[in-house]
């Protein structure tokens, strides 16, 4: 009898026991694959960024990108609207979006939000006044600033219908994706600068002979009966001026005769270095040729009256001049060859002129 009771205290001490060890078990499965889930939306949010970015270095050049990166947040985040602001001269202004309402000022008509302040938002159900609720359906706004370096350069601002929608997570990868934008900003800010760089010579900042005849070719591809003049100049007896005064004092003097000819050229011309103290001018739809060769030799009169003396020379500084035209029955070559042969004419005939066809 003594041993049955034993037993039973024994066993109902075990079952006690396995009960506490299988609700340990338990519990501790389901905070496993809570934790689980967890690290799988990690890893999915992961591998949509890792995604968003490879994309983003892919596609550098394309205009559309910021456009492409909105849909992305649409598609990956599920929100009802997603909007990309940036500045612009001060304003906010939407580059991307698929909200009907992109004026943020009635967007956030009473909701108080200090846009200009850069600083993150999140708007959940609560904020939301009645009209708000009937009007749009929207319950649920977050706003992640977008910054460059530090520099506050933009938004973007999704915005949900489901109540108190956003959570950390949210923020945690739309915020990531704010990062890409300021990087995959700062790289097309950067293409453009090589781009135009390329475009450029480097001392004088004008273009360069490439760019100018490619432009030249582009423009009679699209219109092969334009009128146009090509101007070729040489500055005389450059090399004298760099004996006396130094190639440095030398690179002043053409930096200052490229600005003589800039002040007074038109919005579609040209000018660009042909190479050395040579700079070569389109000079857009010719209509009167006189008119031409008067702007060209005021260009000339200014050079020689005003250069020396602005750098206190005791020689004067001179330039002459060669022009040529294109009338559609000749090529572009040719109008060089023709502006380059008046230059030579203009040298041999006593320098400091301008010589026409
Ligand atoms: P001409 O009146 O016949 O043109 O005589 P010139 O001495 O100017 O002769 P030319 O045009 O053949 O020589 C150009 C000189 O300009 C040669 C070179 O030393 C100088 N030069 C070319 N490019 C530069 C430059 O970027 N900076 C400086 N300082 N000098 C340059
Ligand atoms: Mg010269
Ligand atoms: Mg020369």
């Amino acid at each position: 009898m003594d041993k049955n009771l034993e037993l039973l205290e024994k066993f109902e001490s075990l079952s006690e026991e396995f009960e506490t060890y299988q609700n340990f078990a338990e519990s501790t499965i389901q905070i496993m694959s809570e934790k689980n889930t967890k690290l799988e939306k990690r890893l999915d949010n992961l591998t949509n960024i890792v995604e968003i970015s490879k994309y983003i270095n892919s596609n550098i050049s394309d205009t559309n990108l910021i456009s492409m990166i909105n849909d992305m947040i649409i598609g990956i985040s599920g929100v009802t609207y997603s909007s990309i602001y940036l500045f612009e001269f001060d304003k906010l202004v939407v580059k991307a979006t698929n909200s009907y309402e992109v004026d943020l000022n009635l967007k956030f008509k009473d909701h108080f939000v200090q846009l200009d302040e850069g600083k993150l938002f999140v708007i959940n159900s609560k904020d939301f006044v009645e009209e708000d609720l009937i009007k749009d359906k929207i319950h649920s706004i977050i706003g992640i600033p977008i910054n460059l370096r530090d520099k506050f350069t933009g938004y973007i601002i999704v915005e949900h219908t489901l109540w108190n929608f956003f959570s950390q997570e949210h923020i945690n990868f739309i915020s990531s994706i704010a990062n890409q934008i300021a990087i995959a900003i700062e790289n097309s800010l950067l293409y453009a600068k090589v781009k135009e760089s390329s475009v450029r010579d480097p001392l004088l900042g004008i273009y360069n002979r490439k760019y100018f005849f490619d432009t030249i070719e582009d423009k009679l591809s699209r219109n092969a009966f334009i009128e146009f003049a090509i101007v070729m100049m040489d500055i005389d007896d450059f090399k004298k001026v760099n004996d006396v005064y130094g190639h440095q004092v030398g690179d002043e003097i053409l930096l200052c005769v490229t600005d003589t000819i800039n002040e007074n050229l038109q919005k579609e011309d040209i000018v660009a270095r042909y190479g050395g103290e040579e700079i070569v001018i389109y000079i857009h739809e010719v209509k009167d040729y006189n008119v031409v060769y008067d702007r060209i030799d005021n260009i000339r009169k200014q050079i020689t009256s005003t250069i020396s003396k602005s750098k206190n020379l005791k020689n004067s500084i001179t330039a002459s001049f060669g022009i040529s035209y294109y009338r559609g029955n000749k090529n572009v070559d040719k109008v060089l060859k023709t502006a380059d042969i008046m230059l030579y004419k203009a040298k041999s005939r006593g320098k400091n002129r301008v010589i026409s066809e």
